[in-house]
């Protein structure tokens, strides 16, 4: 069984250009409207000696506010159910929001590694912003901006390090 690695977190915090960037070619649709991203996207991405599929998560619907929070809900929980790592991406422009807040919870109960991602740190002043999400309770913070990159080499040799090596892997 391969490694899959999971992007989840609300419509528009930046995880398409996140997966993009992170398989090097654009798969995913990013857009600024919120919800494009219409099902789950599945890239291969590798690292040093390691490889992973990444999943890039959307599913939303436009129209309701309801609609799209249980298509979150329900990629949260298909992450829990089979990824290796999940990548919980959050937005510093916006801070902490309600939905965070859920989807943390949701998350720390599931029993998988969590990385939480607070994006959009393109600068010093947000770097200092990105220090409220310490309060969701997440060992593994990393603070990045996927649209300048600054991050993300970091981001995957924490990645690699919850990956099995690959002699491993060929038994699994
Ligand atoms: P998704 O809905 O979570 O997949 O988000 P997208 O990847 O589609 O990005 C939503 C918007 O955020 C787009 O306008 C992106 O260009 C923008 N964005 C993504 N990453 C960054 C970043 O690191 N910094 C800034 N300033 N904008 C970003
Ligand atoms: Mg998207």
């Amino acid at each position: 069984m391969a490694n899959i690695v999971a992007i989840v977190g609300r419509p528009n915090v930046g995880k398409s250009t996140l997966f993009n960037r992170m398989i090097g070619e654009r798969k995913s649709i990013i857009d600024d409207i919120s919800g494009v991203t219409r099902d789950r996207i599945y890239g291969f991405s590798e690292w040093g000696t390691k490889s992973f599929t990444l999943v890039d998560t959307g599913g939303f619907v436009h129209g309701s506010d309801d609609i799209f929070e249980s298509a979150i809900r329900s990629q949260v929980q298909i992450a829990i159910d089979e990824a290796t790592v999940i990548l919980f991406m959050t937005d510093v422009t916006t801070g902490i929001t309600d939905l965070d807040a859920e989807i943390a919870d949701k998350l720390r109960r599931g029993k998988k590694p969590i990385i939480c991602l607070v994006n959009k740190v393109d600068n010093s002043q947000r770097d200092l912003q990105a220090n409220e999400f310490w309060a969701l309770g997440f060992d593994n913070t990393l603070f990045l901006s996927s649209i300048t990159g600054s991050g993300t080499g970091e981001l995957m040799d924490l990645i690699n390090t919850y990956l099995p090596a690959d002699s491993d892997d060929e038994n699994q």
